[in-house]
């Protein structure tokens, strides 16, 4: 017999999952397939670090405040640990602080607050800490291990949620009502393609006319130091780098002030974020390649930028790398995400800007809730 549902997504990334919850909660019956055994794409790559601060002014930042607060709903129903919450910017050049100020005069300055060295070591041990003017602080974010909180949540949806999933299940072709899967047909009502930097497989035609490329990023894993690191840390590099705060005119003299300073860092696309996990191990990025498929390889040199960032900043952090890896994600010039109906009652859904872990919960609520309530108007 042919399995029916109500909604099929295709993709357990952070962004399938989205839909699925969404889904599930308005009382849906779905099935969430991957070609894969369990999730091995950006959702378990990146640094886990839901942001608020810093994500495009607008429609990024209110999408990224609504996915903070599911995170923090969702990680304890469904034994997700929150490793650290909110984050620090460090400040060390005048015009990385001048940006915090204009930053602090937005809107986004909300639950934010600019803090002076003293002021900041009150609150954490800023030991490990290259001297800096000023420091950025922000309440809204939280920090889960990306690599236990994807398998986490599909079990979570799985077992609380009834949602049903079909993993190791290449989907090969899609219709309306219908998926052709390397496993037999499913039916269900209302698709999701959640397919993240698959540019081949689905609808190919519309990732080109959304001009949907590749991201290539490195990462790193330093062992730990004993030191217990409060927040996540950015530094001027992100201020440049993050469209909130890069898209304010004062940051136009950061960034030629980088260039003079460190040029090969900007051309790489290098900025320093670094998070801890449980075990006091930080995982340390990145940076950033573009194209239309960017080799599969981690260069030395690449890393040799980022642990240049990590150490103008954090000094006393600086420990042996015990891990590399290379996470890719999809990308688009034109639009941070973008959801069409490619078929009637086909959805398609990414998010092109690299910030996937924090808009995705937002995204999936609004795209299932607009796709469901049309189809129910559509049949009344
Ligand atoms: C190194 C790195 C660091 C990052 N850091 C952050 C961060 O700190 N904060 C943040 O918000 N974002 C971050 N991002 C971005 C974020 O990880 C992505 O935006 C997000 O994970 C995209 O989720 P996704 O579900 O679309 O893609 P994916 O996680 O790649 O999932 C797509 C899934 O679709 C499946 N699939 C595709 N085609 C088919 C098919 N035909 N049949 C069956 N299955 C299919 C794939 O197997 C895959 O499992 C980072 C990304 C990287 C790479």
């Amino acid at each position: 017999m042919i399995p029916h549902y109500d909604v099929a997504v295709v993709g357990m990334g952070i962004v399938g999952l989205a839909h699925a919850l969404a889904a599930a909660r308005a009382g849906l019956k779905v099935v969430v397939i991957d070609r894969e055994p369990a999730a091995r794409g950006a959702s378990i790559r990146n640094f886990g670090f839901v942001t608020v601060s810093g994500q495009a002014r607008g429609e990024m930042w209110g999408l990224a405040r609504r996915t903070r607060d599911v995170w923090a709903e969702v990680a304890p129903q469904a034994g997700i640990a929150v490793d650290q919450a909110g984050l620090t910017v460090l400040a060390h050049r005048p015009e990385a602080e001048a940006v915090m100020q204009a930053f602090m005069e937005t809107e986004m300055g909300e639950g934010c607050e600019i803090l002076t060295p003293g002021a900041l070591a009150r609150r954490m041990d800023c030991e490990g800490l290259a001297p800096f003017r000023a420091a950025l602080r922000s309440d809204h974010e939280l920090r889960v291990e990306p690599r236990l909180a994807l398998p986490a949540l599909a079990a979570w949806l799985q077992q609380e949620q009834g949602v049903a999933f079909m993993p190791a299940t290449a989907v090969t072709g899609c219709e309306t009502g219908r998926l052709s899967t390397s496993r037999g047909e499913v039916r269900a009502e209302h698709i999701f393609i959640c397919s993240g930097d698959d540019l081949s497989s689905l609808f190919p035609d519309v990732l080109a006319r959304h001009e949907v490329q590749r991201c290539k990023l490195q990462m790193l894993r330093l062992a730990a130091t004993g030191r217990r690191l409060a927040t996540p840390i950015m530094a001027d590099l992100s201020l440049a780098r993050y469209e909130g705060y890069a898209a304010l005119p004062e940051a136009e003299a950061l960034t030629q002030r980088l260039r003079k300073e460190c040029g090969e860092r900007l051309d790489a696309g290098v900025h320093l974020i670094a998070v801890q996990s449980a075990d006091g191990s930080l995982v340390v990025g990145d940076s950033h390649e573009y194209g239309a498929s960017p080799d599969p390889f981690q260069r030395l040199e690449m890393d040799e930028l980022i642990l240049d960032a990590l150490r103008e900043s954090m000094p006393g952090y600086a420990a042996p790398v015990v891990e590399r890896w290379i996470g890719f994600y999809a990308w688009s010039p034109r639009e941070p995400w973008f959801t069409e109906e490619v078929l009637p009652g086909v959805h398609m859904t990414l998010v092109t800007c690299g910030a996937g872990m924090s808009s995705g919960f937002a995204i999936g609520e609004r795209v299932v809730a607009a796709a469901t309530n049309n189809s129910m108007k559509g049949a009344a």
